[in-house]
């Protein structure tokens, strides 16, 4: 099947609630274009210098998504241009997104990624560092980020109750944020970022509305 009989058949399977962030990590500018031309719009990499070079090769419509570990000396690449980072695990990383997001002179909008996975690998915040984070006085300071969520990977495994469990864990914690801390300044509580390829039912069942598919759509990647 082709990119874009792939994202066909995953936008009718799913809710128009749902927003599809299309994953093209490792592949090439032909294969975002053609995804492109199917009407996708929203494309997530996880290395700085891939997605800049991409996003200077292809049209300015694109809304780049920035997923997996960011560290704090390559913010200022993507300043510039990204719409989301969905990879936040500390306030000394959206210290940095607020100084470069001055620079650039916009806002940059952010998820918080929480750990809810058994593996130790995925990195995130527990519960206890996320309403730290949120209740912080510095974080009011912070004019040029917006944090809109949480994201979350669930653990990987072939045991569908568990990653249900995680993500329904995840979930759980969303709508508390979205409870407990009014929309203000820095905060506007919208987006529950669950569910990559192998688990985006699951993920949906469970409440997300932004899903991060990869390999569903490009095919299987050769080099992670
Ligand atoms: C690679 C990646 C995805 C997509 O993975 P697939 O299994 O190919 O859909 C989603 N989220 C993150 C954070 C990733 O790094």
């Amino acid at each position: 099947m082709s990119v874009a009989e792939n994202l066909e058949k995953i936008l009718q399977e799913i809710p128009s609630h749902v927003q599809l962030c299309a994953i093209s990590k490792t592949k090439p500018i032909s294969a975002i274009e053609e995804a492109l031309a199917a009407g996708q719009i929203h494309f997530g990499e996880n290395k700085v210098q891939e997605m800049c070079d991409k996003e200077a090769q292809l049209p300015k419509e694109i809304r780049w998504h920035q997923v997996g570990t960011l560290q704090r000396n390559k913010v200022k690449y993507i300043a510039p241009f990204v719409h989301l980072i969905h990879s936040i695990d500390s306030l000394k990383l959206l210290k940095e997104i607020h100084k470069e997001g001055e620079k650039a002179g916009r806002e940059i909008g952010v998820l918080l990624q929480m750990h809810i996975a058994e593996e130790d690998t995925k990195f995130g915040l527990d519960e206890i560092e996320l309403f730290q984070l949120l209740e912080s006085e510095e974080l009011k300071t912070l004019a040029f980020v917006k944090i809109h969520g949480l994201m979350g990977m669930a653990t990987f495994t072939e045991n569908t109750t568990q990653i249900a469990r995680e993500f329904r864990g995840l979930r759980t914690l969303y709508d508390k944020v979205q409870s407990e801390f009014s929309k203000n300044d820095r905060l506007d509580i919208n987006t529950l970022s669950m569910g990559m390829s192998g688990d985006y039912r699951i993920a949906i069942e469970e409440g997300s509305n932004l899903i991060r598919v990869g390999s569903a759509i490009f095919g299987e990647r050769k080099y992670d």
